[in-house]
């Protein structure tokens, strides 16, 4: 997949059609860039960008391991660049017919998957950020009054967003392994209007128990909306994962968000929102005298908070799930590989006697550490920052993790032989989550362990 210019071929003769089509509309009105410039200076601008962007990381490689990051799927990137030399916007109908019902064909898809029937409500996103903000937008109006509840393993941004809402937050307590404090949500039951679900945290890749606590909002009447960004397209292989009863919950939830561009191969600018009840438009509404209507159909810009969204994006999309459907064969073998190298990882890891897992792999996600001789969490930091560093020394033989901060007290839960003399343990995590890594986690694992 890392060799980009070898498709440069197709997207030309599809870029052709598309001139035949603007030419069709009469040559005589376009502005030829090229003609006010000299193709050598395009050529060095490129060159010289070309050069800058190498001072990233290899987000490409199976020897990067570090971060949510890696690169789009190659007929994204086709089918972006190509929708976006005509710049439609989805904010409208009008915006960019096509790429409209594009968004609105893979969105049908996503609801699908997450097994929301017909009645519900749905858009892309420039990203999980704001999708989860239309999530909190909606849960604030509904019930003003009330709490906005998540965990303290929840993405930063939850708390942030009540800030901007205006609307109370509420941190649920975790215990060592994850597990959000099921006596607390009880207690405090009145006060939370929605609990924010996670399934699959940014950190460790954990699955909360969506089985439990959807009911508890049974029991006690609140909302649940179910923060998958990350793990949302491993729903794809539930009956594989250990948390398999809790995505069967995920159609129950009142909203749901999936980020395309986390787990579905998308370039950044594309995440989704979805409601189970469509009725939730009310509130979104506006009259903007500015939105151009030519059809009675329903405009995006009616049903989301951003205006202006790019239509290349939902095209993007629409032609990746034309290539890889979301299915357990389709884009689901891919989440596969991805699990299959953490599981693989943790399992050579825990051979070692001087390697020790933090956590089991729910998804594609490890933290883990090097046991320390003094049996001190101060040791244990520094071997993982020295690690860190070490990997990235070397282009060819190197590898890139990324430390992960947890509380010394919840740490020393877990392993009571440690002595807790600094305030944190900084772990080290690794994101399988490229297709690539299955077949190179072993040489990864032997890096790491010679580091
Ligand atoms: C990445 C992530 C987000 C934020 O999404 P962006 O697309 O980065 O804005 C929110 N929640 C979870 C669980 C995530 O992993």
């Amino acid at each position: 997949m890392n060799n980009y210019s070898q498709y440069l071929p197709l997207l030309k003769i599809s870029l052709q059609k598309l001139d035949n089509w603007r030419d069709g509309y009469g040559a005589d009105h376009q502005t030829d860039f090229i003609e006010h410039l000299e193709k050598s200076s395009i050529q060095s601008v490129l060159d010289e960008l070309a050069e800058k962007l190498q001072g990233n990381y290899p987000f490409h490689h199976p020897q990067y391991a570090g971060q949510m990051l890696k690169p789009p799927h190659p007929v994204a990137w086709l089918a972006y660049s190509l929708a976006m030399t005509i710049n439609p916007n989805n904010h409208a109908l009008d915006g960019g017919p096509p790429t409209s019902e594009m968004e609105k064909e893979v969105v049908n898809l996503i609801a699908a998957m997450a097994g929301y029937e017909n009645n519900y409500l749905g858009h892309l996103t420039s990203g999980g950020t704001i999708a989860n903000l239309e999530a909190l937008f909606i849960a604030r109006e509904i019930h003003p009054d009330k709490s906005i509840a998540a965990t303290a393993n929840a993405h930063y941004t939850h708390k942030r967003m009540c800030r901007i809402l205006n609307c109370n937050f509420l941190e649920i307590p975790v215990d060592q392994h994850g597990i959000p404090d099921l006596s607390f949500i009880e207690t405090h039951a009145e006060e939370i209007g929605t609990l924010v679900v996670t399934l699959g945290t940014t950190g460790l890749g954990i699955i909360e128990p969506l089985d439990e606590l959807m009911n508890l909002s049974h029991k006690y009447g609140f909302r649940v909306h179910a923060d998958a960004a990350y793990g949302g397209f491993f729903k794809l292989i539930e009956n594989e994962l250990p948390s398999e009863k809790h995505w069967k919950k995920l159609s129950e939830c009142d909203s749901v968000v999936i980020d395309p561009h986390k787990h579905g191969l998308q370039p950044y600018g594309c995440g989704a929102i979805l409601f189970k009840d469509a009725s939730v438009g009310k509130y979104y509404k506006h009259d903007s005298p500015y939105t151009y209507f030519t059809s009675d159909d329903l405009h995006l810009g009616e049903i989301s908070i951003e205006c202006s969204r790019a239509g290349a994006a939902a095209a993007a999309l629409w032609a990746t799930l034309q290539m890889l459907p979301l299915t357990s064969n389709g884009l689901g073998e891919i989440l596969r590989k991805t699990r299959s190298a953490a599981v693989t990882f943790a399992g050579l890891l825990q051979n070692r006697p001087d390697w020790q897992l933090y956590n089991t792999p729910e998804l594609d996600i490890t933290g883990y550490f090097k046991v320390p001789e003094s049996g001190t969490i101060s040791e244990l930091n520094k071997q993982s920052k020295h690690i860190f560093s070490a990997g990235m020394k070397n282009r060819d033989t190197g590898f890139h993790l990324s430390l992960f901060k947890v509380k010394a007290e919840d740490f020393v839960k877990k392993f009571p032989d440690y002595r807790a003399d600094v305030p944190e343990a900084v772990l080290l995590r690794s994101v399988f989550m490229k297709e690539e890594h299955e077949g190179f986690v072993e040489e990864l694992t032997d890096r790491i362990f010679s580091a």
